[in-house]
């Protein structure tokens, strides 16, 4: 089948999986929303796209990752216009509250409702943390990469021959693998690929767990010259092999 387009992302990310394809793909999104938001681009400086992040916002997590990334002035300009649209909205908030009228049985209540479902204020908050620009765009970059996954795994036999070869994926990932199989793939087909894919899954467990055996073995004095087979970054991909997280991976910064 002759490469189209959307099919080249899905042999990039094949032919760079690692643990897992996903996770390269998760990694590729994120770089490119990075750059996208503060790179030399300057996206940042364009009031429509600051509009776009603003709506959104960014989660706790995204904002530590803006600022390793290191454009201070990308920072300020992104800060600046969430500040005004967040004293907007805090205004309308407060200006609209009115504390609640507790009755002579509420007085016994002693612990706060952690699900927010009277405080107007705390509800605004909870709505504005479930939003951040990042996520969302990663987000949807990894849910159409799923669906063209399987798309391609049912017309082009390539893509079923290197997902055979791969080591599988995450188990974070292989979760939202199992979901979208199962909404895109026939019975027959959901038979086939289940009947390759766990054994896969398995094995590829059981690789990573025979290098953080090795790994430990290492530190028995009567190893100290043998050879470090695989086992060398055992533990970052343990890690990411059950999270989906690449934790050895270093700060994305800017390109200076
Ligand atoms: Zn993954
Ligand atoms: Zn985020």
């Amino acid at each position: 089948m002759k490469e189209q387009i959307h099919t080249i992302p899905i042999n990039d990310a094949l032919n760079n999986a690692g643990e897992c394809p996903l996770c390269y793909i998760k990694e590729r999104a994120f770089k490119h929303t990075m750059d996208f938001c503060l790179g030399s681009g300057a996206s940042y400086m364009e009031s429509d796209i600051r509009e776009m992040t603003d709506t959104m916002g960014f989660c706790g997590y995204h904002f530590k990752k803006m600022f390793e990334y290191g454009n201070s002035l990308g920072n300020a300009w992104i800060l600046k216009t969430h500040y005004k649209r967040t004293i907007e909205e805090m205004d309308k908030q407060f200006k609209k509250f009115t504390p609640s009228k507790k009755s002579f049985k509420d007085k016994f209540i002693k612990n706060a409702d952690t699900e927010f479902s009277k405080n107007s204020i705390a509800n605004w908050i909870a709505k504005r943390d479930e939003k951040c620009f990042i996520c969302d765009s990663i987000e949807k970059t990894y849910r159409a990469y799923l669906d063209t996954l399987f798309y391609m795994y049912v017309r082009d036999p390539s893509i079923k021959e290197a997902l055979k070869n791969s080591r599988g994926f995450c188990l974070e990932h292989f979760k939202d693998v199992c979901i979208t199989a199962d909404a895109k793939l026939n019975s027959e087909q959901l038979k086939e690929f289940y009947d390759f894919m766990l054994p896969l899954m398995e094995e590829n467990f059981k690789r990573i767990y025979g290098d953080i055996s090795w790994f430990i073995e290492k530190f028995d004095y009567r190893n100290k010259d043998a050879d470090w087979k695989e086992s060398k970054d055992a533990i970052p991909r343990g890690m990411q092999k059950l999270s989906g997280e690449y934790v050895d991976h270093p700060n994305y910064e800017s390109k200076k």
